[in-house]
């Protein structure tokens, strides 16, 4: 097992997590039962303190003179010692101990423990009687040791077994909460850029895991959408570019097949020329969106009156809309100030009456109104056109869509003018509103927040 493995790692960690703990517990077992061993010992020692001393009172007041000969041998350990140390009574319990304890002075209440000529350890309390004699009580402590030997025996044995059995029941937990971490990076591994539609299939309980397979099955879904769309416009401007350049090279090789007049072959550059032109439209809309797109268009943020641009641009539209017969209005409300740059604002409302124009018959009419609304400046252009089929319009923003396709060149549009408009409303942070009913004209609103 790898190191580096989360696995091991957390076998690992919950190990020493785990030994810790139990040395811990161990230690503190152990000295908590030895402590309440030895206090009971004493709590007993204490308790037949009493009784003794009442017992041995009438002996004191004779000074031992008359010492009952039962009283040696008393079931009880205990000596009675003068204040100059020599053993005055001793029960035969007692004798056993006897040599191994320290030597006066003592101190009254006191306990000790001392080991008896069998190497036993033995509690010893030692009391005061009427200030002249000492009362020395003992106390086997060879249950205790045995015990808590026993315990000892017990933990060291128990502890490693139960580490053992825990580090592979640990292993085993850990192998099996990870089993599908391994299953996702398999199924991952096969996922190519051809088949992101496939997602991952991980049948898991756990809602980390869940999450995880839900968030990357997103991701797939949104780069197989980001890849389809990408393979869609792919195809759609080689489409676009390709009419042209057809028409480019059918126009000259049909010039060339044999010899034309001035008037022909100024007709056939005409022709090429025009179509240049469009693939040049082309290739520079295409141009600005992928600028706008990566975020490295040349833009740079001033106030701009929305007002004093839309005046501006309608009048330099004016000759477009004299050709065509078409009325234009233009309403506005003073200073409509907001953050955006001149150019691509421009752009906007350039190509939404350059859309209002082209598809407006001639003789129909056109309002532009620019105002300040609930924190916005709006600009809405309306227009007596086809107006746009209901199943179209959430379409019309996508890069080369047309409504009508079968016209598609015909316009002179690049069918990315929208798409344009839509992503510098945008990066304004504002936003663009369509409604329509075909045959009844267009309106279109873009709202972008005031300074
Ligand atoms: P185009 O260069 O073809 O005008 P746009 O992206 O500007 O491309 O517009 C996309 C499509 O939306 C157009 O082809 C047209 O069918 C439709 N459209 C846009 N503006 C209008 C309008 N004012 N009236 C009717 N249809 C419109």
């Amino acid at each position: 097992m790898a190191l580096h493995s989360l696995r091991f790692r957390l076998v690992l960690w919950f190990l020493l997590i785990e030994t810790l703990a139990l040395i811990l517990f161990s230690f503190l077992l152990y000295e908590i039962l030895a402590r309440n061993l030895y206090t009971h010992h004493d709590d007993l020692l204490l308790y037949t303190q009493k009784n003794l001393t009442d017992q041995i009172q009438p002996l004191v007041v004779t000074n031992f003179t008359d010492i009952p000969a039962d009283f040696y041998k008393r079931k009880e350990a205990f000596e009675i010692r003068s204040s100059n140390g020599k053993t005055i009574l001793s029960t035969t319990e007692f004798q056993k101990i006897s040599n191994n304890i320290p030597s006066i002075p003592y101190e009254d209440g006191r306990f000790l423990t001392a080991e008896a000529d069998n190497h036993e350890p033995v509690r010893i309390l030692i009391s005061l009687l009427d200030g002249k004699y000492y009362l020395l009580q003992a106390s086997w402590l060879g249950d205790i040791k045995h015990t808590l030997y026993q315990l000892k025996l017990i933990l060291l044995i128990l502890v490693p077994v139960v580490l053992a059995a825990t580090s592979f029941g640990g292993y085993l937990i850990a192998f099996r909460a990870l089993k599908p971490v391994d299953q996702i990076t398999a199924k991952t591994r096969e996922i190519q850029a051809k088949n992101l539609d496939h997602f991952l299939e991980i049948k898991t309980s756990d809602t980390e895991l869940r999450n995880l397979v839900e968030t990357l099955n997103q991701m797939m879904r949104r780069l197989n959408d980001s890849f389809r769309n990408m393979r869609q416009f792919t195809a759609d401007a080689s489409h676009e570019l390709k009419t042209p350049l057809t028409i480019v090279a059918g126009t000259l090789e049909v010039t060339l097949n044999k010899n034309r007049n001035s008037e022909e072959y100024k007709e056939a550059i005409q022709t090429a020329l025009e179509q240049i032109r469009r693939i040049t439209d082309i290739v520079n809309d295409l141009l600005l969106l992928s600028a706008l797109d990566s975020g490295k268009a040349d833009s740079s943020r001033r106030p701009l009156d929305l007002s004093g641009l839309t005046t501006e641009i309608c009048e330099l539209i004016q000759p477009l809309i004299s050709d065509k017969q078409i009325t234009l209005s233009l309403s506005k409300d003073e200073k409509t100030v907001v953050l955006g740059d001149r150019n691509e604002m421009s752009q906007v409302v350039l190509n939404l009456l350059d859309n209002a124009i082209k598809y407006t018959p001639t003789g129909g009419s056109i309002a532009v109104k620019v105002r300040k609304e609930n924190g916005s400046g709006v600009i809405s252009v309306q227009d007596s056109g086809p107006g746009i089929p209901k199943e179209d319009l959430p379409h019309i923003f996508e890069r080369f869509y047309r409504v009508d396709k079968s016209r598609s060149g015909d316009s002179g549009g690049t069918g990315l003018g929208l798409a344009i408009v839509e992503r510098i409303v945008e990066s304004h942070s504002g936003e663009i509103q369509v409604s329509s009913k075909k045959g009844d004209g267009s309106l279109f609103i873009v709202k972008i927040p005031l300074t």
